[in-house]
C-alpha cells in the first residue's frame, strides 16, 4: 500500500507557513512504513529538533482506479479517519530552499499515526466535516472539510490521474491552520465531530 497526502489544502495553513495558494494539489508520498497505528506512542527521532503535528482527514481507498472522473470519486473510499502528518520542518524548510523533495521531511518511520477508521455512511454530509487536534488538552488545530480548497472528490480524480490508486491506499487529505512542535512528554488527542479517535504520546527513544 501507499500513502499518498496532499499539501497546502486549506487557506489559513498556505497563509501561516507563508506558501503560494497551488494552482493544482500537491502531492507527496509517504512509505508504508511511516504508519503509526492503534494509538502506539510516537519516538522523537534523532535526526530532527523541530517536529511539526499536522492534523488530516485521512480517506481509505477501497478499489484499484486510475483516472477517476471526480463524478465517480466517492465510489473509490467508504472509510474516513484522522491521522497526523509528521514533519521534520526543519528538514522540510532546507530542502524547501534547495528546491529538493520532501521524502526524508515527511517520510520517516512513523512520521504517519492513523486513528481507527469510521464508515462514510455515518457523516450526513462529507462536504462537512469537522475535526479537531488537542495539545496537552488544549485545542490547537480545527478544520472542517468545507474549508478545502481540493475536496475529497478532486483529490482522488487528481492523484489517479498520477498514480493508480488500490484498495487500502491511504490520502491524508491536508492540514487546517495551527500546526507547530512537538516536544517529548507531549500528549496529541484528534477528535472528528467531538469524537476522540486518536492518541499519540511524545516519548524520547
Ligand atoms: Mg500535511
Amino acid at each position: 500500500m501507499k500513502i499518498i497526502c496532499v499539501g497546502r489544502n486549506y487557506l489559513a495553513h498556505i497563509k501561516e507557513l507563508g506558501n503560494t495558494i497551488p494552482a493544482e494539489p500537491v502531492f507527496f508520498l509517504k512509505p508504508e512504513t511511516a504508519l503509526l497505528i492503534r494509538n502506539r506512542p510516537f519516538v522523537y527521532p534523532e535526526f530532527s529538533t523541530d517536529i511539526h503535528y499536522e492534523v488530516e482527514l485521512v480517506l481509505k481507498i477501497r478499489k484499484s482506479g486510475r483516472k477517476i472522473d471526480p463524478k465517480f470519486a466517492h465510489n473509490y473510499y467508504s472509510e474516513i479517519g484522522l491521522g497526523i502528518d509528521f514533519t521534520a520542518r526543519d528538514i522540510q524548510n532546507k530542502a524547501k530552499k534547495a528546491g529538493l523533495p520532501w521524502f526524508t521531511a515527511k517520510g520517516f518511520d512513523h512520521a504517519a499515526p492513523v486513528s481507527q477508521f469510521l464508515s462514510k455512511s455515518t457523516f450526513p454530509d462529507v462536504t462537512d466535516i469537522s475535526f479537531h487536534l488537542d495539545l496537552n488538552g488544549e485545542t490547537v488545530q480545527r478544520g472542517n472539510t468545507s474549508l478545502m480548497i481540493y475536496p475529497f472528490n478532486e483529490i482522488i480524480a487528481q492523484a489517479s490521474r498520477f498514480v493508480t490508486l488500490r484498495n487500502g491506499d491511504l490520502i491524508y487529505t491536508g492540514t487546517p491552520a495551527g500546526v507547530g512542535p512537538v516536544k517529548i512528554g507531549d500528549t496529541l488527542e484528534g477528535y472528528i465531530e467531538g469524537e476522540k479517535l486518536l492518541k499519540c504520546n511524545i516519548i524520547s527513544d
